[in-house]
C-alpha cells in the first residue's frame, strides 16, 4: 500500500487540519473560556494571513484535503475574509467553527468561497441559560443567524456542550428543534482543558443523554462515516438529526486524521498533546517546515494525546487550542 506522507506510526492517515485564527472571543463560555481576564495573544504572534496560506500550502501538499477555521472566534479576526479567500483556492473542503453572532456579515463571503456548512455552537435555547454559560448576551442573534444560514441553505451543525446539573434538559429542546428544521445537533461530552474546572461528575455521558432521549422520542441510527467524530442519530420524522461526540466515554482515536494548528503557528498532534511543535518560527526563519510536521505527526499518542489522568490534565485552554 501507498501510505501518505501524513501516516503516524500508528497506520492513521491524517487529510484534516482545523487553523485557529484567534485565541480572542465575543463569548465567554464557560467550558472554553478559564476566566474572564485571559490575555489574547498580540496580533504579531499570530499566523498572518499570508502565512495561514503557505502553511495550509504546505499541509495540502502532503495530504490534507479538509481545512476547519476555527479559534477562538475566527469571525472575530479583521482579517478573516482576506484569510477565506486566500484558502479557497486550494483543493480542500473548507469549513468553519462559529460562535456564529457575526455569520450574517459573512454570507456573501461563505457563498463567494465555497463554503456550505458550518458547526455553530449553542448550548442551550434559553435566553438566560445563555448568558449564565456565555456570560454574553447574543441569544437572539445567534438563533437569527442561524436561520438566515438556514434560508441561505447553509448545512448548520449546532455544538452543544453538555454539562451535568448545568444544561442537560436543553437535549430535548434541541432534538424537538430538528422537528421542522434540517439541522445536524451534536451533543458533545464535557472535556477538560486547563482551567475549565472540568470534573468527571459534570460529565453527562452519552450513555445518559441516550437514556434522556428514549424517554421521550422513538429514534433511529444513522450510518457514520469513516472518521467521523460524531454517532448519528435521527428521530423518523423529524427534519433534522442528532449525534454523539463520546470523547470521554467512547473515544474515537482509532480513526483519527486530524491535526491542529493554533493562532500562534503551533502544531497538535492531538486535542489533548501535551506537546507542541513551532512550525511558524520556523517558518519565519525561511526553514523547511515539513520535517517539523512529519516528526509531529510520528509523535502522535495512540489515544488522548497519551493522558488518562483527566482530573489533572495539564493542557492550553480550549480557546488556546482552537476546538
Ligand atoms: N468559537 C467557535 C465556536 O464556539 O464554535 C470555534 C471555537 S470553539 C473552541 C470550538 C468547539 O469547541 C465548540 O463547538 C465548543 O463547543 C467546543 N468546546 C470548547 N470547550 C469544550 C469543552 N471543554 N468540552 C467540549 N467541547 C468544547
Ligand atoms: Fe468562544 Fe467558541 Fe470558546 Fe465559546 S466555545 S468561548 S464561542 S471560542
Amino acid at each position: 500500500m501507498n501510505l501518505q506522507p501524513l501516516t503516524d506510526t500508528f497506520g492513521r492517515q491524517h487529510d484534516y487540519l482545523r487553523i485557529s485564527l484567534t485565541d480572542a472571543c465575543n463569548l465567554r463560555c464557560v467550558y472554553c473560556m478559564p476566566n474572564e481576564t485571559i490575555q489574547v495573544t498580540p496580533s504579531a504572534k499570530l499566523m498572518q494571513a499570508e502565512e495561514i496560506q503557505e502553511i495550509a500550502r504546505i499541509f495540502v501538499s502532503l495530504g490534507v484535503k479538509k481545512i476547519r477555521l476555527t479559534g477562538g472566534e475566527p469571525l472575530l479576526r479583521k482579517d478573516a475574509k482576506n484569510i477565506i479567500e486566500r484558502l479557497s483556492p486550494l483543493p480542500v473542503e473548507l469549513a468553519i467553527s462559529t460562535n456564529a453572532v457575526l455569520a450574517d456579515q459573512y454570507i456573501e463571503t461563505f457563498l463567494a468561497n465555497g463554503i456550505r456548512s458550518l458547526n455553530v455552537s449553542l448550548d442551550t435555547l434559553n435566553a438566560e441559560e445563555f448568558l449564565s454559560i456565555t456570560k454574553r448576551g447574543d441569544f437572539q442573534k445567534i438563533i437569527s443567524n442561524i436561520q438566515l444560514l438556514l434560508s441561505h441553505n447553509f448545512k448548520v451543525k449546532v455544538n452543544m456542550v453538555v454539562m451535568k446539573g448545568i444544561n442537560e434538559h436543553a437535549i430535548l429542546d434541541f432534538i424537538e428543534w430538528t422537528r421542522n428544521y434540517p439541522l445536524d445537533i451534536r451533543f458533545i461530552e464535557f472535556m477538560p482543558f486547563s482551567g475549565n474546572a472540568w470534573q468527571r461528575d459534570k460529565v453527562f455521558s452519552y450513555a445518559d443523554m441516550l437514556e434522556l432521549i428514549e424517554k421521550k422520542y422513538t429514534f433511529v441510527k444513522l450510518e457514520d462515516a469513516a472518521n467521523d467524530t460524531a454517532k448519528k442519530y435521527k428521530v423518523s420524522n423529524h427534519a433534522g438529526t442528532f449525534a454523539f461526540i463520546t470523547t470521554i466515554t467512547e473515544p474515537f482515536c482509532g480513526s483519527c486524521n486530524r491535526m491542529r494548528l493554533t493562532a500562534d503557528g503551533k502544531m497538535k498532534n492531538c486535542l489533548f498533546s501535551a506537546g507542541e511543535t513551532d512550525l511558524l518560527s520556523a517558518f519565519r526563519k525561511g526553514q523547511d517546515i515539513t520535517p517539523l510536521i512529519l516528526s509531529c505527526l510520528h509523535d502522535k499518542k495512540q489515544e488522548r494525546g497519551g493522558r488518562f489522568d483527566f482530573e489533572n490534565i495539564e493542557n492550553r485552554s480550549m480557546i488556546r487550542i482552537g476546538g
